[in-house]
Formats: C-alpha cells, sequence, structure tokens
C-alpha cells in the first residue's frame, strides 16, 4: 500500500531527519521502501556489522550500513530555500506536481 506520506518522497531527495536519534542529521535519500513506509538516507541510522574476511589471517571487516528509518520521521529539504519542508501538491494542466509548502516553488 502506498501512503499519501510516501508519495511525498521520491529517491534522491534530500531529506532532514526530525526525530529519534539522528535527529537533525540530513542525506540523500538512497532508497524509498514504499510498502514500509520507510526510507534509507545516506549517513542516518548507521549500523555496523562485521564480517569476517575469508581468507585466512586476515582481520575481518566492520562494514556501515544505512537502515531504512521511518518516513514520518523526515522531512524533505527544499531545492529551492534550502529549509525542510512540508510537501504539497499542485495540479497544472493535468500534471501534478510537488511543491513546497513553504516557498511554493516545484520540488
Ligand atoms: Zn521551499
Amino acid at each position: 500500500m502506498t501512503t499519501a506520506l510516501m508519495r511525498k518522497i521520491k529517491k534522491g531527495d534530500t531529506l532532514r531527519v526530525v526525530s529519534g536519534k539522528d535527529k537533525g542529521k540530513s542525506g540523500k535519500a538512497l532508497e524509498v521502501i514504499r510498502d514500509e513506509n520507510r526510507v534509507i538516507i545516506e549517513g542516518v541510522n548507521i549500523h555496523t556489522r562485521h564480517q569476517r574476511s575469508k581468507k585466512q589471517g586476515k582481520k575481518g571487516e566492520r562494514v556501515h550500513l544505512a537502515m531504512p528509518i521511518h518516513a514520518s520521521n523526515v522531512l524533505v529539504v527544499c531545492p529551492s530555500c534550502k529549509k525542510p519542508a512540508r510537501v504539497g501538491f499542485q495540479k497544472i494542466e493535468n500534471v501534478k506536481t510537488r511543491i513546497c509548502k513553504k516557498c511554493k516553488s516545484e520540488i
């Protein structure tokens, strides 16, 4: 199910985290998981995984992975006014576009 919330976020958007442990961070949306209402944001919600080396005698690697966070915890950063903004929609000649509710420019 795609909720209205998820229609507001697109892959490649700059997102600002507004609640949770990563509050205040921002980054690029790497992946949008619409079915779960979650997004993976570059540099946000990083979990470290230890990966054992396949070669003997070599140290295992630590891999940093960005885990998905819930979309209700983020706002889209408007490319025009550079502020985290609520996203609205407007219809011009039957084409629906996303707009920033602050400066009204198209996102
Ligand atoms: Zn704006």
